[in-house]
């Protein structure tokens, strides 16, 4: 428990909360974990804080941003290891504590082994509220962990056809349209591409990126719109620009306003913002199109699929996302893609400190490894 304290003090955490005798934290340093023998055959957790770096200050209409924090989990069963990742930027709320916070609590040893899915992850969920992002750093691990012991990929697992899976379209934020026209030049291998929209320069924005591509285009307004007419405009503006979709045109509160667009739009208007769990069906079915589903807001794969369910039962277009995460959280929602309409899973290309190796893009399209678990590995 040295090391947990250790951890606790750094982090102005209180030591206390019973239950994680497996615990052990290193910090910022992947080498760092440090193991230490379990008192059971059970499972056993292990997590610690990380810093992504990203390539190019990233701005988006709520802010800019040049780092994200990630807390790097790690399952262990009968000598395998699951690998989980909760990426945390700030506007959702979490962080390096509140996640060490969570996991501190979660005890895994009350579990005879990792095959109990639906207990563990029941038992994760209704710990605490919120804190999705650390849940899915352990619902990660855990399909990891499991898909290893069973030797299959979870697309297997699911059924899913891997020549199904959908291009991934390449991010570019919110910028000058010299900066903007590199960004797209960067953006050579991949098909579709994001633009962020949404701070008043979106003209300037799109010219800037058709002066160089004439491919395929979805926006990302970040509820950056205040008005419905102009927004109708906008849109179909930005259809005859070759956009084919656009997401979270106006704030998360316009209900009637962006059931207005929605209704009169000759685009997809997809919600993002405005929806984060399963239980958001009932705030967005007949106001949106469809949805974008991030591991980090739904508590990981879990739920994800379940959502993915439940739009299609809906007839609701699906859209599968990521945060600035490594190739471990981006790998595990890939396996995910074959199911959905677009893919937008370019987060672990936006950063310069990526460790781990997982899914690949040729000629744009994502490309799921064969390997078991989530399909990933540590870089050495
Ligand atoms: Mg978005």
């Amino acid at each position: 428990m040295k090391t947990r304290r250790k951890f606790l003090k750094d982090f102005g955490l209180v030591a206390g909360g019973a239950g994680f005798s497996y615990l052990t934290i290193g910090q910022h340093d992947w080498n760092e974990f440090t193991k230490k023998p379990s008192k059971s055959s059970g499972l056993s957790l292990r997590f610690k804080p990380y810093e992504l770096h990203l390539k190019h200050v990233f701005t988006i209409a709520e802010g800019s941003r040049s780092t994200t924090p990630v807390m790097l989990t790690e399952l262990e069963f009968d000598n395998i290891v699951g690998y989980g990742e909760a990426s945390m930027p700030p506007y959702l709320g979490e962080s390096h504590e509140t996640a060490a916070s969570f996991l501190g609590k979660v005890d895994l040893t009350q579990f005879e082994n990792p095959f109990l899915m639906e207990d563990i992850l029941t038992y994760v969920d209704q710990l605490v509220p919120g804190n999705y992002a650390a849940k899915a750093s352990v619902d990660i691990a855990l399909h990891d962990l499991v898909g290893k012991l069973i030797k299959q990929p979870w697309y297997k697992i699911w059924g899913l056809n891997p020549k199904k899976t959908p291009d991934t379209s390449f991010t570019i934020g919110i910028d000058k349209p010299d900066i903007v026209r590199a960004k797209v030049r960067e953006a050579a291998p991949y098909r579709i591409l994001k633009v962020k929209l949404g701070k008043g320069n979106d003209k300037e924005m799109i010219e800037a990126v058709r002066s160089e591509s004439d491919k395929p285009i979805c926006v990302d307004i970040n509820q950056g719109w205040t008005d419905r007419t102009m927004a109708l405009e906008m849109a179909h503006w930005l259809k005859e620009q070759g956009v084919v979709f656009i997401e979270q045109p106006m704030s998360k509160t316009s209900v009637d306003d962006t059931a207005w667009l929605t209704q009169n739009s000759p685009l997809p208007i997809i919600a993002d913002e405005a929806f984060q769990t399963i239980s958001d069906f009932k705030k967005v079915q007949g106001v949106y199109s469809g949805i974008n589903i991030k591991l980090m807001k739904c508590g990981g794969l879990r739920s994800a699929y379940a959502m993915i369910k439940m739009a299609r039962a809906l007839g609701m277009k699906v859209m599968i996302g990521c945060m600035t995460e490594t190739s471990c959280a981006v790998t595990a929602a890939a396996q995910l893609s074959p199911l959905v309409d677009w893919a937008d899973l370019d987060g672990n290309l936006l950063i310069d400190n990526d460790i781990f190796e997982g899914v690949k893009i040729s000629d744009g399209k994502i490309i799921l490894p064969d390997s078991p678990g989530i399909g990933i590995r540590s870089r050495d």
